[in-house]
């Protein structure tokens, strides 16, 4: 058996260091074991002057080709590195390989073209599977979350990254993922846990708009909304649609497309309802930019690219946008005609801004349609109040951007308290069990440390019931912001006055 590496020549001396190791993990994927000593090195040459214009002849420089006996079995694409032999042979001076280097870019930039050829070979030879190989693991930038999100994305729409054992993924334990207990690998298994990490990710970057992904339930109407928090209704999935708002600016295109395949993958899994958006007024630009640069969408090799994938994008016009803000400011004069505060979509959405997991804190259920968002500061606790009270609340540091001073209402009293009943801060997900408990003040968190608490005259077959459906006797740390704590102290307020009360145990 001949097995031929091939490779380019802008990268042949980058790749002269890995492809033994690519080659060999390529095959022991497919439970081969191979000699990496007797792999062929084959270099095609490219035209041009300069490394950069040579990489640029083809659109596959970033692979290497696995050839056995003549026919291609494997095409494994690279990530870029910013330790770059071949343009430090070039370019002896220049300075290579600082950390953070191609930090952003790291595997995204240009990822189309890989596909693309996979793609192109796969028409001829159905059998050809692609990797991915990661390069400078020894350095800070592959391990950063964006990136450990890249390599699960990848895992999700299919495509094994060979080094993945070389990747570390300490830093995903605070998104609630650690590779101890996971048994299907990196892959992400629910459409809601990829766009809380999607969420989790953009509210890193505050200089940008991110991007984000909310819900819009059809059958919802505000109308019929009440402040009573006992009547939760019953949120009919089918008339639910997610859409991805997208962003196209230099790098962030071709993220956007690797996460719009990933979502199209998991929508079609859980048989949701999936649109993707694009408005170049609305999301892409970078905040206190002096000339916003506006882009018009993908560039037109992305756009092909998704074309062959099945890939639908929309484009929004400007009317849409306006249509949208008229949507939520419809929404928001008809709450106030109807002296009613609570807006569960607007709610619900910004507790999906804020990038936490979408299952119930207290047991685990994951199971949507029993699923509810619970506000900490009730909503009939907050429309009781006066405007002493709002405003005092309102008066804390933290609280500062919640009320926006463009706003026409915002000296508005009902406002302000639409604004606090609806904030993202203001919210956990319970399943039914827990939010009925919860509301009936049953039990209640700590504001401080988000430790349950029960009330003490609770009797011991509740007791025993609650403590057999309840894993978790404290909420996840990321829940807990200063706003959040805030809330829940009112709420905390209340319950020791209706209460004495115990810890959990
Ligand atoms: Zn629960």
């Amino acid at each position: 058996m001949e097995i031929i590496a091939k490779v380019y020549s802008g990268y042949k001396e980058t790749y002269r260091k890995i492809y033994k190791d690519v080659v060999e993990r390529a095959y022991k994927n497919n439970g081969i074991n191979i000699n990496p000593e007797k792999i062929i090195y084959q270099i095609e040459e490219l035209d041009g002057e300069t490394i950069q214009s040579q990489r640029s002849k083809k659109n596959s420089s970033r692979t290497i080709t696995i050839i056995e006996d003549g026919i291609i079995k494997y095409i494994v694409g690279l990530s870029n590195t910013g330790y770059d032999d071949d343009k430090l042979l070039e370019n002896p001076n220049f300075d290579y390989g600082h950390t953070g280097y191609h930090a952003n870019t790291y595997f995204v930039q240009g990822c189309n073209k890989i596909f693309d050829y996979y793609l192109t070979e796969k028409e001829i030879n159905k059998n050809i599977k692609l990797y991915f190989y990661m390069l400078d693991l020894n350095k800070s930038h592959p391990h950063d979350k964006f990136n450990l999100m890249i390599y699960r994305k990848l895992a999700t729409i299919g495509f094994d990254v060979l080094n993945i054992d070389q990747i570390k993924f300490d830093e995903y334990v605070e998104m609630g993922f650690s590779l101890d207990e996971i048994k299907s690998g990196i892959k992400y298994i629910s459409f809601n846990k990829f766009s809380n990490d999607l969420s989790f990710i953009s509210n890193k970057n505050k200089g940008n708009v991110p991007s984000y992904i909310k819900c819009i339930d059809y059958s919802y109407d505000i109308n019929k909304e009440t402040d009573d928090e006992t009547e939760e209704k019953f949120v009919d999935l089918t008339n639910q649609e997610y859409i991805y708002t997208f962003k196209t600016l230099s790098a962030e295109g071709y993220d956007s497309f690797l996460t719009m395949w990933t979502l199209s993958v998991l929508a079609e899994k859980e048989n949701k309802k999936l649109k993707f958006m694009f408005a170049p007024e609305k999301y892409n630009f970078r905040l206190g930019q002096e000339v916003p640069k506006f882009t018009d969408g993908f560039t037109g090799p992305l756009i092909e690219l998704m074309e062959k994938i099945g890939l639908d994008q929309e484009y929004e016009t400007t009317d849409e946008v306006r249509q949208q803000i008229r949507r939520e400011i419809n929404q928001y004069e008809i709450s106030k005609a109807n002296g009613t505060i609570r807006n569960q979509e607007l709610f619900k959405n910004n507790l999906r801004k804020k990038g936490i997991q979408t299952k119930c804190y207290l047991c685990g259920c994951e199971i949507e349609n029993i699923l509810e968002a619970a506000h900490l500061w009730g909503v009939s606790e907050i429309k009781k109040c006066n405007a002493h009270d709002i405003n005092d609340i309102l008066s804390n540091p933290c609280m500062s951007d919640l009320i926006s001073s463009e706003s026409d209402h915002s000296s508005e009293l009902f406002y302000k308290k639409y604004m606090l009943a609806n904030s993202g801060d203001n919210g956990v997900w319970l399943c039914s069990n827990h939010h009925g408990l919860f509301d009936s003040n049953f039990y209640c968190f700590e504001s401080e440390t988000g430790k349950v608490i029960i009330k003490l005259n609770a009797n011991e077959i509740d007791k025993t019931f609650f403590e057999l459906c309840t894993n978790n006797k404290e909420l996840p740390r990321e829940i807990l912001t200063d706003k959040s704590k805030l809330f829940l102290s009112r709420r905390e307020e209340n319950f020791n006055n209706m209460n004495k009360f115990n810890k959990f145990k």
